[in-house]
C-alpha cells in the first residue's frame, strides 16, 4: 500500500465514529459497474452502494440532469412550489401506478414517514382509539438507523444502547403467514415488510407468502407496508419485488437507486387514502421534493426503463445464480438470490465471510459480508454476461479456498 492509502484510511480512523469497518481499499473513481482505487486498480462493484448505484456509477444522463438542474434551481423548500416536483410526481406515479406520493431524502426517512402516516389512518379512517395503533414488522428486520427504526429492531447490535424506544411494535417471524393472522388485532393498522430481507443476508420467503400476507391484511383493514428501499426499482428482475407474487401493497418505500446514487432521495408511495390524512403543517423535510433531487430522480427512474436495466437484472441475475450454483466448493452452504439481489452463505466452519470479500479484493471484486458468514452480490444492473462470467471466475478461484 502506498501512503496516501495509508493516510487516508488513518484519518478517517482518527476522525471519525467508527460506525462502519470498511474493506481496505480508497475509491475514487466509478464508471458503470467498475471502481478505481487511488492507485488505479479497477474493481467490479458487487454492492452497488447496497443497490442505490443500481444504474452504474456516474451514469452519463443522471449526471448531466443533475449538473443541468443544479446551474438553475436547487432547493425552494416546500414553502413554494418548484418546477420539477409535479414531473417526478407524475413520473413516478406513472412507473409503479401509485396516487400519492411523498418525497422524502433518506431510506429511513421514508419509513419514519410511512409509520406516521399509517398510524394517523388508524386513527383517522380505521378509528383505531388514539395512542393504540400497533404495527407489525418481522423479525431480523432491516429499515434504516433512525431512533424510531431501530427500535422494532431485532439485531442486538442495531438497538443495543439506543432505547427506550417508541412503543406500537410487534414482531412476528418472516414468512410465516400463519404469525401475522395470530398477532393482527383490531387496533393493528399496518404490516411492514421487506420483499426480500436484504442485511439479513438476502432472505427469500417461501412462494405463496405474500399472496397471503396480501389477503390477510385486506380482509383484516391493514396496511401492507412493503420497504422496497432495496428491492425495488428493478433489483429482482422486475420494478418492484411485489410483481414476483403478482401483488400491490397499499404503502410501497423506495430510495437508494431513486437517484441512481447521486443524491438521497426517498419516497412514500400510496395507493389509498393513506397519504390522504395528512394535511399541511403536519409532516415536512427542508429538502424533500427539492428540484435538483426531482431532476436527478426523474432521469434515474428514466434510464432504468429506456436502457431495459429491469431486464437485465432478470436476465444477468439468472446467469450469475446458476454460475455461483455451479462452482463446487465445500466453502458453501447455499447460494440463492433473485435477479442482481444475491447471496453466498459460507458453511461456519469456513470462517467469516469477511476473509472471502478480502480476497476478492486481491481478484478485482468488491463484494460485502453481511452477518458474520454471507457474502452479498448485487452489481449495477447494467452488466453484461461477460462481466458477469469474469466475476464467477473469480468467485470460484476465492470460494474453493479455505480461509477457516
Ligand atoms: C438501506 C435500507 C433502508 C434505509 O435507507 P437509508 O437511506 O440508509 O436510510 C431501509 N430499508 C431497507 C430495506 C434498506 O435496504
Amino acid at each position: 500500500m502506498s501512503s496516501s492509502v495509508i493516510d487516508f484510511i488513518a484519518t478517517e480512523a482518527r476522525f471519525g465514529a467508527h460506525n462502519y469497518e470498511p474493506i481496505g481499499v480508497v475509491l475514487s473513481r466509478g464508471e458503470g459497474v467498475w471502481v478505481w482505487d487511488t492507485q488505479g486498480n479497477r474493481y467490479l462493484d458487487c454492492l452497488s452502494a447496497y443497490s442505490a448505484v443500481s444504474q452504474g456509477h456516474c451514469h452519463p444522463k443522471i449526471l448531466a440532469a443533475m449538473v443541468e438542474q443544479a446551474h438553475r434551481l436547487t432547493l425552494t423548500s416546500r414553502a413554494f412550489h418548484n418546477d420539477q416536483l409535479a414531473l417526478f410526481y407524475e413520473e413516478i406515479a406513472a412507473l409503479t401506478g401509485s396516487h400519492k406520493v411523498l418525497p422524502m431524502n433518506s431510506g429511513a426517512e421514508a419509513v419514519e414517514s410511512a409509520i406516521k402516516s399509517v398510524r394517523k389512518w388508524g386513527y383517522e379512517v380505521k378509528g383505531v382509539p388514539d395512542g393504540q395503533a400497533e404495527i407489525i414488522v418481522c423479525a431480523n428486520n432491516f429499515h434504516g438507523r433512525t431512533l424510531g427504526v431501530v427500535g422494532f429492531s431485532t439485531d442486538p447490535e442495531t438497538r443495543g444502547h439506543f432505547g427506550p424506544f417508541a412503543p406500537g411494535f410487534k414482531v412476528i417471524p418472516f414468512g410465516d403467514a400463519a404469525a401475522l393472522a395470530g398477532a393482527i388485532t383490531p387496533n393493528t393498522v399496518a404490516f411492514l415488510v421487506e420483499p426480500i430481507q436484504g442485511e439479513a443476508g438476502v432472505v427469500i420467503p417461501p412462494a405463496g407468502y405474500f399472496t397471503e400476507v396480501r389477503e390477510l391484511c385486506t380482509a383484516k383493514n391493514v396496511m401492507l407496508v412493503l420497504d422496497e428501499i432495496q428491492t425495488g426499482l428493478g433489483r429482482t428482475g422486475k420494478l418492484l419485488a411485489e410483481q414476483h407474487e403478482g401483488i400491490e401493497a397499499d404503502v410501497t418505500l423506495l430510495g437508494k437507486a431513486l437517484s441512481g446514487g447521486f443524491y438521497p432521495v426517498s419516497a412514500v408511495l400510496s395507493n389509498n387514502d393513506v397519504l390522504g390524512t395528512l394535511r399541511p403543517g403536519q409532516h415536512g423535510s427542508t429538502f424533500g421534493g427539492n428540484p435538483l433531487a426531482c431532476a436527478v430522480a426523474r432521469a434515474a427512474m428514466r434510464v432504468l426503463v429506456e436502457e431495459g436495466m429491469i431486464e437485465n437484472a432478470a436476465r444477468q441475475g439468472a446467469r450469475f445464480l446458476e454460475g455461483l450454483k455451479d462452482i463446487r466448493a465445500n466453502t458453501i452452504r447455499e447460494v440463492r438470490g433473485r435477479g442482481l439481489m444475491l447471496a453466498v452463505e459460507l458453511h461456519p466452519e469456513a470462517g467469516r465471510a469477511r476473509r472471502y470479500c478480502e480476497a476478492l479484493q486481491s481478484k478485482g471484486i468488491l463484494a460485502k459480508d453481511t452477518h458474520e458468514h454471507t457474502i452479498r452480490i448485487a452489481p449495477p444492473l447494467v452488466i453484461t454476461s461477460d462481466q458477469v462470467d469474469w466475476a464467477l471466475e473469480r468467485f470460484a478461484a476465492i470460494l474453493t479456498q479455505d480461509f477457516s
